[in-house]
């Protein structure tokens, strides 16, 4: 590729591009990945725990079978679920969740879709959630941020992932109280791998980041359940966390945390979180993470007055 090719594709006008493209199909991962989650958690429970007699046994200490009721149980299950329309992340095309309209490629044009109909579906002009075009448009504006502040150089396009991968975690943590597994452990190796390969930071300190992000969250987590008697945050936070430090280095940990316990902190108070209340702490996670990443190690340390270690 001639670098005057590269200089285009990678400017920040062309990313901002695919960042709509891509915060199109976010907004698809962040709506169905939850659901294909948890058919595959009911698929499992049924023909693991269900339709498992010996480990009826184990688990509730008893030599008899289990009762007739459990077994007509994960019958009926195993019928439901296999009954289930075909979902994943490219079937079925996109559709209006109420009438069932079948977007056409006009309509599913990144924000200009949404604000040419109106915001109501074509069909039934039933209200379309402003959350899909606010996605759109902030994956754009945040992968031409990216480009302009990374260069126009080739690993731009993993930090663009990167910047993906937190907006899908964000907001499906905030839908469904989970970070999951199939984002935040890619996230991480992804993070290492391309340390590894010297495209970003060291090695040792994307290393020890991936190690201290995880601990660091895991020691907080055990602090609160043996001396409260409560669990403040998900084992998916620990990973976010990880996943956080081998893509930005353990220096960076303790300043995302305090970025993430701040904003989370405001914004409890904002919106009177009762202490009862589970609040999500991932997306705070996931913005104290983008915000230290633009913001950049040598001003963040600077700030810290750590900038000599
Ligand atoms: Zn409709």
């Amino acid at each position: 590729m001639t670098p005057e090719l590269q200089q285009i594709l990678l400017s920040p006008w062309v990313l901002g591009l695919l960042g709509l493209c891509i915060g199109s199909f976010l907004n698809v991962v962040i709506h169905r990945m939850p659901i294909m989650m948890e058919r595959d958690w009911w698929a499992d429970f049924v023909s693991m725990s269900l339709s498992d007699d010996d480990a009826w046994r184990r688990v509730f200490r008893r030599k008899d079978d289990p009762p007739a009721a459990q077994r007509e149980t994960a019958k009926a299950l195993t019928k439901e679920l296999e009954a289930l329309p075909k979902l994943n992340l490219v079937t079925p095309a996109s559709r209006c969740p109420s009438c069932g309209h079948q977007l056409r490629w006009h309509e599913n044009v990144p924000v200009a879709g949404y604000l040419r109909l109106g915001g109501k579906c074509a069909a039934c002009k039933t209200p379309i959630s402003k959350r899909y075009p606010i996605i759109e448009a902030a994956t754009g504006l945040l992968f031409a941020a990216t480009a302009w502040h990374v260069g126009t150089q080739p690993v731009a396009l993993a930090w663009c992932g990167f910047v993906a991968a937190l907006i899908a975690m964000t907001f499906i943590d905030i839908d469904i109280q989970i970070l999951p597994d199939q984002l935040t452990l890619p996230l991480m190796w992804a993070g290492l791998l391309l340390a590894m390969f010297g495209l970003t930071i060291p090695l040792k300190e994307a290393l020890w980041g991936a190690i201290g992000g995880y601990m660091s969250l895991w020691s907080v987590y055990w602090l609160f359940k043996l001396t409260r008697g409560k669990e403040g945050m998900g084992y998916g936070d620990f990973k976010l966390l990880a996943a956080l430090g081998a893509w930005l280095g353990w220096k960076m940990l303790l300043p995302v945390v305090l970025a993430a316990s701040i904003v989370g902190a405001v914004v409890g108070i904002i919106m009177r979180v009762r202490s009862d209340q589970h609040i999500p702490f991932g997306p705070y996670l996931a913005g104290g993470g983008l915000v230290m990443m633009f913001i950049g190690e040598a001003t963040v340390l600077d700030w810290l007055g750590w900038s000599g270690y």
